[in-house]
């Protein structure tokens, strides 16, 4: 029988950004102690944690003192070595395995992988070399050419719109292993937050309804404003997806919502995801506790929401004219503020988020955009 690991116990994270920063608080509060590692120090993660271990993630010797200091690992970035992941599992467990990584931080992987399971994906087409670019059917145009690894918030990826481009962005920019997709005309985008249990039991919370911009997130609303059916489509799809691969812990299935209401599965991500920051202030149990108590082997918890939510990113653009007006953001009284401890602000580098909840979907969102307005001055 697998050992459940009771607060007290000690848990380890493998990459020390804000989601492990938001991992340890849920932790921390549960009783746990936390143990970070990664090549940074004054982290985050390792701001909030028991013992913040800087160490490069290739560095052996002290990944495997670290895991011998804890009672399971998990990760909070999905471009962790898997090397490393094997000499951690060598000492404790690992949770999600290695195993759901390799599969999901490699896009041709995770999209084989969904496909060969009968999961709904676009088109898409494998690029490793160049000869490879003649045979693209004529049908992945336009389309979306990405890096086949270390690819995130749109980063490695460009839009073609002909062979000519395509054949020019492979051959002058990426020139590595990559993924032609069908471009999607998509109504709309969202994601389903799943967690599954180490007995196989698996908790999904309601869709959350993405808005991106430059191709990052920028808001997120909860409940996504969807169909019925879309919604349970979606619910199911991700309950399988946690299945099929195994999981143990939370994962993210990110979806197109295509026109007729028909669903694609864009990508998955092994792990708590920005999308799930409104769980925080909205919903019983939010998805970093809910990670805890999967990879602890306990049962995980009620993912009913209390209020409708909105998110909203703060990037390093906010802080591009001075300080961010705090205090007249708060004049929204439902506003929570979150900020990850960050010491500089850099454009497009991920600073912080606010949730507002509110009667109404709608009324979170305008709300959300009214405090950023005010938090810029405006
Ligand atoms: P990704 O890094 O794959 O999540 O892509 C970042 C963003 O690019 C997505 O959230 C979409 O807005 C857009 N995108 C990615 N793939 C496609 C596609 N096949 N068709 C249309 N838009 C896409």
């Amino acid at each position: 029988m697998t050992k459940t690991i009771l607060p007290g116990g000690t848990l380890g994270v493998l990459g020390s950004g804000q989601l492990g920063r938001m991992f340890a608080i849920a932790a921390r509060r549960m009783g746990y102690r936390v143990h970070v590692l990664s090549p940074e120090t004054d982290t985050p993660t390792g701001q909030v944690a028991d013992l913040e271990i800087t160490a490069s993630y290739d560095d052996l010797t002290q990944v495997a003192r670290f895991a011998e200091q804890v009672d399971v690992v998990t990760f909070e970035f999905e471009n962790v070595p898997l090397a490393t992941v094997d000499v951690v599992s060598q000492k404790v467990p690992v949770r999600p395995a290695g195993r759901v990584l390799h599969t999901t931080q490699h896009r041709l992987r995770e999209k084989t992988f969904l496909r060969d399971h009968g999961f709904p994906v676009a088109n898409f087409h494998a690029i490793r070399e160049a000869k490879d670019l003649d045979a693209v059917p004529d049908q992945l145009l336009p389309g979306v050419l990405k890096t086949a690894a270390w690819g995130y918030d749109g980063k490695g990826q460009v839009k073609v719109a002909n062979r000519e481009e395509l054949n020019t962005a492979w051959k002058d920019e990426l020139k590595q292993e990559a993924i032609l997709e069908q471009l999607v005309d998509f109504d709309k985008e969202f994601s389903v937050v799943a967690a599954r249990g180490i007995d196989g039991q698996v908790e999904c919370y309601t869709p959350i309804e993405n808005v991106h911009m430059n191709h990052v997130l920028d808001v997120s609303v909860s409940p996504g404003r969807l169909s019925e059916k879309a919604t349970a489509e979606a619910m199911e799809i991700a309950r399988a997806v946690l299945t099929e691969l195994d999981v143990v812990g939370v994962l993210c299935v990110e979806f197109f919502l295509a026109p007729g209401d028909s669903l694609l599965i864009n990508e998955l991500a092994p792990r708590p995801h920005n999308s799930g920051h409104l769980t925080i202030d909205a919903h019983i149990t939010c998805q970093f506790e809910q990670q805890v108590r999967a990879i602890c082997g306990l049962p995980l918890g009620s993912t009913r929401q209390l209020r409708p939510a909105a998110m909203i990113n703060l990037l390093g653009d906010v802080w591009e004219t001075g300080t961010p007006d705090w205090k007249a953001a708060f004049s929204e009284l439902d506003l929570k503020l979150h900020l990850y401890g960050k010491h500089e602000p850099r454009i497009g580098r991920k600073m912080g988020h606010m949730t507002v909840t509110a009667e109404t979907v709608d009324a979170a969102v305008e709300s959300a955009y009214l405090a950023k307005a005010r938090l810029l001055g405006q």
